[in-house]
């Protein structure tokens, strides 16, 4: 960066008050120049001494207020009733350790008298472990202030004098800006460790070379840019999208070289953001410096689909309350006592949420039963009790264990259970908020009409419990298209688009936006003709919409005749009322994980058979496909041990599973023949490679129907979802009853791309035309034997793909419940013939974007 000639050096207030600060540890003092960090001892963050520590408990070196703890408790920062700031920063590059050896005892905004134990260290690990032990203690707002006195050279025991501090309030001076000169960027902080001490001291300094304001905001924090304590304090780490306000002379030039200095890590190692954006088009980088939103200049920014429709409304910041939670505990009867009337009070709050929650949507059901099974999880409740009996209070104790469990499934680098994760963070949010009195959402209870909600991640119960017509959309920072959030979104009929990475957290309170889910994309500052254009596309859908779900109760046929049955896919029991008031003509894909995920130990046959006698009810004697339980690989279940995978999608998953644990199969098999009227379902396989494989299932299958004394016929299929399933699905044909496409594995394995794999999340087409000639492949196969071919991967459930998949002999399609009618009412306008052609010419081109374009171009106002 090029120290421009805007950049000017501030004055300092005069000194006139002389603070003496105590020694917050025992050790050896020294002068900062012997401190291995240049920050320190070019005192970059502040002035003041240096001790090697013999002790093992820093303590306040004064009466004051916490200003802040490093989220590594590594550090904190105490402000004195004079005003200055001091820093304690516990050994060298001690960041790296991410807390691991330390514990803090203290929180933001708490006071604090001198002598108090600030943070608790381990000191043979940091020994081991650390660059240097010794701990520095600076008064970082130094312009104001002169150190005096300082003991340097010797043995100095915890309390004792180590400086004093003469001067006054020390905010760095910042003239009034011209009105007209202010200037902002945008700029992601690649730093790995995050905003700490050295980079904040660094971006401080070069911040107070301006004469004029410079802030920085991050996570709807503010902070003065010239405080080193402030910037700490903003607790931004790797990836944090940091915006730079700056005000007064030159203020584009000064912004944009902080930006510059920011973006190339303030003198720290940087680490690129592993979280690319993935847009309809490819694969895009995460942008270092993103164009700041402003009315008049409408942006776009992309992310994933994960429920579809539009919106045009106003962004709704769904942003952190800060919970102070005291970490020492008042006693451990008291505090047992307190988190298990917590417990037992969510647990009545969402016993009452699933029983007052009619034609609410299945979704909404399950979720809270899976956070009731939470609830009792004796795991996290006894993780909790150890933390109390240890002196914690049971707030900090219940929040740390479900943290430290979501932080585990964060890690297992599996799309679907890092999802989970929001669960765990939503209950502990529930519980903590019964035991500190605070608001339990986040989302203001007051919404302006048209609300679009921004989270860096939305809650499951936060979502769950609003009113669907409060809210027009939801963005997301994080999540996936198939989290709780997603799910519940897509049965609420809220569009939403989710991993759109943290520039979606920069957009202003109240900034228009037009969300379209169909596309995965957002508008900021919609041109009104943008909104315009969007608000009569929905007019006209809802409209559409109206007329569809008229006739969506007959048959469905092409406009020359032929049949093709269109029936839903369900995940969750409620969701089969929908699909029939949808007109779904059955069910062809019923995920049975819904009942065995989030739970200690599998379901009974009992209880099996009571869920899908419930669904086979509600679908009112249609067809009902159960698929025998797809986990192992990226779906585990904790009460079924699997050995460790390195590569789990191509491992033990599906009935690769089964037939390893074949009890587990017979039981569920047993479920599903005793549903009546015998024959209602049917019986599905999934991730078949071999005909062996489909063989001894049936082989049981038989065995199990004879057992029970069941004559009627049950019909067996097998999904094809491995390539060499559709290469040899004449073989597959020949022992099964159908064969249905899952589109979503057998794209992932066709293309080589991991399904869960954010970063290429855009590659995933099912149209791609090797998939398409796999789907050929297959009706090929299935014909010579006479066998229907379904499609139930989520292709089906895209009226584009439809006269594709129709062409290519498909006739059966398994969508989402949602989607039945519109896509009933486009199979009628379809003729085969045409279909088959369009289809003949996909196969022939290059890549899924060539056949989309090909689609459009025959239908268009798809
Ligand atoms: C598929 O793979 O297309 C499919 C329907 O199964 P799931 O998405 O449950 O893996
Ligand atoms: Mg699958």
């Amino acid at each position: 960066m090029n120290n421009g000639p805007s950049l000017k050096l501030v004055s300092a207030s005069p000194p006139s008050a002389t603070l003496t600060l105590a020694s917050p540890l025992s050790g050896w003092a020294a002068r900062l120049d012997e401190v291995p960090d240049p920050a320190f001892a070019q005192r970059l963050a502040g002035d003041g001494v240096v001790v090697d520590p013999t002790s093992t408990e820093l303590r306040a070196p004064c009466d004051g207020v916490v200003v802040s703890v490093h989220a590594s408790r590594h550090a904190c920062t105490v402000r004195a009733e004079t005003g200055a700031e001091i820093l304690l920063h516990i050994g060298i590059d001690t960041v790296e350790l991410r807390g691991e050896g330390f514990t803090a005892h203290v929180q933001p905004g708490q006071r604090v008298r001198a002598g108090d134990v600030l943070i608790g260290f381990d000191l043979d690990l940091l020994a081991r472990k650390a660059r240097s032990l010794q701990t520095v203690m600076l008064v970082v707002n130094a312009e104001g202030y002169t150190v005096t006195e300082r003991v340097e050279g010797r043995s100095v025991s915890v309390g004792e004098p180590l400086f004093s501090v003469s001067g006054n309030a020390s905010a760095p001076v910042t003239p009034e800006p011209a009105a007209e000169s202010g200037a902002t960027r945008q700029v992601r902080l690649l730093i790995a460790h995050g905003l700490h001490a050295r980079p904040a001291a660094a971006f401080a300094q070069r911040a107070r070379l301006h004469a004029g304001v410079v802030r920085v905001l991050c996570q709807g924090r503010t902070a003065n840019g010239k405080s080193v304590s402030a910037l700490m304090g903003l607790g931004a780490t790797h990836g944090d999208l940091l915006t730079l306000q700056v005000e007064g002379d030159a203020a584009e030039h000064v912004a944009q070289e902080l930006a510059e200095w920011v973006a190339s890590g303030l003198g720290d190692p940087t680490s690129p953001v592993a979280e690319p954006v993935a847009t309809a088009h490819g694969v895009k980088p995460m942008p270092v410096a993103v164009p700041v939103f402003q009315p008049g200049k409408e942006l776009l920014l992309e992310g994933v689909v994960a429920s579809p429709g539009s919106a045009v409304g106003r962004a709704v910041r769904v942003v952190d309350l800060p919970v102070d939670l005291p970490e020492q505990g008042q006693g451990v009867a008291r505090e047992e006592q307190r988190l298990t009337e917590a417990l037992t009070r969510v647990r009545r709050e969402l016993e009452e949420s699933m029983s007052g929650a009619p034609g609410s949507g299945g979704a909404r059901v399950e979720i809270f039963r899976a956070h009731l099974a939470l609830l009792e999880d004796p795991e996290l409740t006894e993780a909790a009790g150890k933390e109390i009996t240890s002196g914690r209070s049971a707030a900090w104790a219940w929040r740390t264990v479900m943290e430290r469990q979501a932080a585990v499934l964060l890690g297992l680098e599996d799309a679907r259970l890092a999802e989970r994760a929001g669960d765990l963070h939503d209950l502990a949010r529930r519980v903590v908020a019964v035991l500190t009195g605070e608001a339990s959402s986040r989302v203001p209870s007051v919404l302006p009409p048209e609300a679009i909600l921004i989270a860096d991640e939305l809650l499951p119960s936060e979502l769950a419990s609003l009113e669907p017509h409060r809210i027009a959309g939801i963005c997301t920072a994080r999540g996936g298209p198939t989290s709780h959030v997603a799910i519940l979104a897509a049965g609420m009929g809220l569009p939403a688009v989710v991993a759109m990475g943290n520039q979606v957290l920069a957009i202003p309170e109240g900034a228009p936006l037009v969300l379209d889910g169909d596309r995965g994309e957002v508008r900021v500052f919609p041109t009104e003709e943008t909104r315009e254009s969007t608000r009569r596309a929905m007019v006209a859908r809802a409209a559409h919409r109206r007329a569809h779900l008229a006739t969506a109760h007959e048959d469905c046929r092409t406009a020359d005749g032929v049949r093709i049955e269109v029936v839903a896919n369900l995940g969750r029991p409620g969701e089969a009322v929908t699909a029939r008031d949808k007109g779904a003509e059955g069910c062809g894909l019923l995920r049975t994980e819904f009942l065995f995920l989030e739970r200690v130990r599998a379901p009974s046959e009992d209880e099996q058979l009571a869920r899908y006698q419930e669904i086979a009810d509600a679908m009112g004697g249609r067809h009902v496909v159960i698929r025998t339980l797809d986990v192992g690989g990226d779906k585990p279940l904790a009460y079924l041990p699997l050995p460790h995978e390195d590569n789990p999608v191509l491992g033990l998953r599906g009935v690769r599973v089964s037939l390893r644990e074949p009890e587990l199969l017979r039981t569920q098999l047993r479920a599903i023949l005793r549903v009546r009227p015998a024959g209602v379902c049917r019986i599905m396989v999934p991730m078949v490679t071999t005909r062996a494989e489909l063989r001894a299932v049936r082989a049981m299958v038989d065995a199990e129907r004879q057992a029970l004394g069941i004559s009627t016929p049950v019909l067996l299929g097998a999904m094809v979802e491995v390539p060499a399933a559709a290469v040899l699905a004449d073989q597959l044909a020949a022992d099964a009853d159908f064969l249905s496409i899952g589109t979503n594995d057998l794209t992932q394995y066709v293309l080589a791309v991991d399904r869960g794999n954010p970063h290429l999340a855009a590659r995933l087409d099912g149209l791609h035309p090797g998939v398409l000639r796999l789907v050929a492949k297959t009706v090929e196969g299935a014909r010579l034997r006479g066998r229907p071919v379904a499609v139930c991967g989520g292709v089906a459930s895209e009226p584009r793909a439809a006269p594709l998949l129709i062409g290519l002999g498909v006739t059966e399609l398994s969508a989402t419940p949602a989607v039945v009618p519109d896509l009933k009412a486009f199979i009628r306008t379809l003729s085969l013939p045409r279909c088959e052609q369009v289809a003949r010419e996909a196969l022939k081109l290059e890549s899924a974007e060539a056949v989309r374009a090909l689609v459009s171009s025959t239908w268009p106002g798809l």
